[in-house]
């Protein structure tokens, strides 16, 4: 029965503690501070108890560190996939030159590698983060896709909020300008497709909602229970039902701080959501995964991508470039794929 459903992707960016403080211009995030010891054993649960396989992806920087070992390997026995989150988690990714953009990509691997005992085939960029050498680097060093595109027109809004309570002076706030992306982001496909075509890399985008492309991503979610938790689930259920009105096999996004609370006194004090009880948040993610699993067959990124080069097989998935103006290859390409 549920192979009839169609199919959707589930992530965790595994953020740490210290990657929040660092953006958010917070002292104290140089000892690399972690929750990844409540948290992982939480996800894990949630996820075994809904016999969920989905993908975490990593910081390398956490990889490297001693203290996160049994954390992160327990992710990799319990069978879900493990992709690149970058090293450093600096958001600005995009900004720096090939060379400093592969060795933020190859360190991250080799610590992945070696503490999960798999080597990444797929990469999300540290806040959404993209560029053409980012793409190439990629796909010289033979991933499968890329999943770092946030198709919304709320970015640059995102930003401002995010930023509002921030300590950050002028130069700090300058590097950060691109967070979250811009107006034009909001154009590009919701559906996977190649950059530069025939052979170019796969790209697997987080999900928006349909027409309207705003955010359907758990924190999100949350943040409107926080107003009512009906209106929240309606809000979600609405955009499953336009990913299958239109039909865009979606990718779901899930963060640290939609399974921690502020009973468990990790700080963070600048989202709103951390006001949070963890059982309260716990009772919503638990309604909204309800919710996607009951309408689609839910599998890791990896999963995914096979099967959209699957379905693909023979027929071009375009995309030009990582400009994102509104031209007519996207929307024959938002047409294009995973029509069957
Ligand atoms: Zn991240």
């Amino acid at each position: 029965m549920s192979s009839q459903k169609p199919l959707a992707s589930l992530s965790l960016d595994a953020d740490n503690k210290w990657s929040y403080l660092k953006t958010h211009g917070d002292p104290g995030w140089e000892g690399f501070p972690s929750f990844l010891d409540i948290l992982v054993p939480r996800v894990l649960d949630f996820l075994a108890q809904r016999k969920l396989q989905i993908t975490f992806f990593v910081v390398g920087q956490d990889a490297a560190l001693e203290k996160n070992h049994d954390a992160l390997s327990a992710i990799a026995a319990e069978g879900h996939e493990i992709g690149n989150h970058s090293f450093s988690h600096e958001p600005w990714l995009h900004l720096y030159d090939r060379e400093k953009i592969e060795d933020e990509i190859r360190e991250a691997e080799e610590h992945i590698a070696r503490v999960a005992g798999q080597r990444p085939v797929g990469f999300r960029g540290p806040g959404f983060s993209f560029s053409d050498a980012t793409l190439e680097v990629l796909q010289k060093r033979g991933y499968l896709y890329d999943a770092s595109t946030f198709p919304t027109y709320l970015g640059p809004l995102s930003r401002l909020y995010y930023f509002l309570n921030s300590h950050l002076n002028a130069d700090e706030l300058e590097r950060r300008r691109s967070l979250f992306g811009s107006f034009r982001d909001g154009f590009r496909p919701l559906k996977p497709y190649r950059w530069g075509g025939k052979g170019g890399l796969l790209e697997i985008p987080v999900t928006t909602m349909p027409i309207f492309r705003i955010p359907i991503h758990l924190s999100y979610v949350l943040y409107l229970s926080t107003f009512s938790t009906a209106v929240a689930v309606g809000y979600f259920r609405t955009a499953l039902g336009l990913c299958r009105s239109t039909g865009v096999s979606p990718s779901l996004l899930l963060h640290p701080l939609d399974f921690l609370g502020e009973d468990d006194k990790v700080g963070l004090d600048f989202f709103p959501a951390m006001k949070l009880r963890a059982d309260k948040k716990l009772r919503l993610v638990d309604d909204v995964i309800a919710a996607y699993c009951e309408e689609f067959q839910v599998v890791s990124l990896r999963e995914h991508a096979r099967h959209v080069i699957e379905v693909s097989h023979g027929k071009a998935l375009e995309y030009g470039s990582s400009d994102p103006a509104p031209t007519a290859s996207v929307s024959v390409n938002a047409e294009s794929e995973l029509e069957h």
